[in-house]
Parts: structure tokens; C-alpha cells; sequence
């Protein structure tokens, strides 16, 4: 095939994508706050939901955060996100007795945290809400699905949500707007590598 037919060829080729894609755009018309699920056995849930903080932040975007697992207090992203304005950071978890799996006080724990993710779910000036590791305390059954799905129902309509965390139930999947599940190839942690700052912390 001579050069110019080939160029041919490719220019014809982008322009029907051209097409395509322009036409989609033109369907995606609407703006509304957008509930988002990153749920999966891979790396990669948390560290997502933070750098869509970064941006909306970038935007002059106010957030709220809520984590429900405290697995560690050390996280950079924590130390890095308090140090900015705009971001308002709750840690719901410290409560929770992994040791004693006493489940009245960790249902207790839940709630209360449940109780603060409320008052963030009523507040329109929070523009990105991320509930981070919300799918444990509700796959434990220490959060009711229900009252959720409804309180993430009526919140403001240009409020986005993102809820990260393994196993994330059905419905609550069918009630997102964008569900991403990670997917576990190969982790460094199982070669015997530890917990890397700035990777995994
Ligand atoms: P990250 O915070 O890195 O985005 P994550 O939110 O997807 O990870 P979690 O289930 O919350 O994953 O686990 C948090 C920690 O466990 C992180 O340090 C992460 O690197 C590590 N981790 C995540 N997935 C795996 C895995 N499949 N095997 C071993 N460790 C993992
Ligand atoms: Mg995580």
C-alpha cells in the first residue's frame, strides 16, 4: 500500500471515531452529583477516591472525608490532606474491637460514624464526600444497607460520593452511578515485600 494511501486510510479511520466519539459527548448532556463504587480484592480503591480529592480540590472543591477502618494512623494522605483548606477529615473507625469482636460496641462505633456522615450528606456546601472502607461495617451488618442507600438517596443532587472498600454489596452497586472493581494480579505483599510509604501509606 503506497504512503498516501495508508494516510488515507488512517485519516478516514479517525474521523468515523471522531464521529463516535463526538456524537457520545453530545448524548452525555446532563450534570448531577455522581455516586461512585471502587470495590475489588486490587490495590488501588483508596488511593483512586484521593486522587479524585485532589482534583476536585484543585477546583476549589470543599470535601469531606470518612474513614470507617483505622487501619493505620500514619497515612500520607491524611498528613497531606489536613494540611490543606477546604477538606474537612474524619477518622470513624478507632473504636472498632478487631481483638474483642464485641459486635454491640462495634455496631455503636458504626452508627455514631453513620451519625457524622449524615450531617455531611445534608450539607450542599461539601462538594465530594469520600467514604472510605464504608463496605466493611456494612458487610459486617454493623451499618443497615438500607438506611444508606437512603440517606446517599436524598443527598444534595450536585453531591458526589465515593465509596471505596472490598465486597461491595449488590445493591449498593446497583445504586451507583460508576462501579470500578479492581482486580488482584500479583501484589508486592505477597513476595514478602512490606507496606511501601507513599505507595501503600
Ligand atoms: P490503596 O490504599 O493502596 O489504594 P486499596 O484501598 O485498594 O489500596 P485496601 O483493601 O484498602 O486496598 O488495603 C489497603 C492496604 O492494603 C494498602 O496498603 C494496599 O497496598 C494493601 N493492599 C491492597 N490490595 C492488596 C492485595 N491484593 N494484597 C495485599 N495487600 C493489598
Ligand atoms: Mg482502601
Amino acid at each position: 500500500m503506497a504512503d498516501s494511501e495508508r494516510a488515507q486510510r488512517h485519516r478516514n479511520r479517525m474521523q468515523r471515531k471522531k464521529e463516535v466519539v463526538d456524537a457520545a459527548i453530545a448524548h452525555a448532556d446532563r450534570e448531577q452529583g455522581l455516586l461512585l463504587v471502587l470495590t475489588g480484592n486490587g490495590k488501588g480503591k483508596s488511593s483512586s477516591a484521593f486522587g479524585m480529592m485532589a482534583r476536585a480540590l484543585g477546583h476549589g472543591m470543599r470535601v469531606g472525608v470518612a474513614q470507617f477502618i483505622k487501619g493505620r494512623s500514619d497515612t500520607g494522605e491524611e498528613a497531606f490532606f489536613r494540611t490543606q483548606g477546604n477538606v474537612i477529615w474524619h477518622v470513624l473507625g478507632e473504636g472498632f474491637t478487631w481483638d474483642t469482636q464485641n459486635l454491640e460496641r462495634d455496631t455503636e462505633t458504626a452508627q455514631r460514624g453513620w451519625a457524622i456522615v449524615q450531617t455531611m450528606l445534608r450539607d450542599p456546601s461539601l462538594d465530594l464526600i469520600i467514604l472510605d472502607e464504608l463496605t466493611y461495617p456494612l458487610k459486617f451488618g454493623w451499618l443497615d444497607l438500607t438506611t444508606v442507600l437512603n440517606d446517599l438517596k436524598h443527598r444534595p443532587p450536585m453531591q458526589h460520593v465515593v465509596i471505596t472498600g472490598r465486597g461491595a454489596p449488590d445493591a449498593l452497586c446497583d445504586a451507583a452511578d460508576t462501579v470500578t472493581e479492581m482486580t488482584d494480579i500479583k501484589h508486592a505483599f505477597r513476595s514478602g515485600i512490606q507496606a511501601q510509604k507513599g505507595i501503600d501509606l
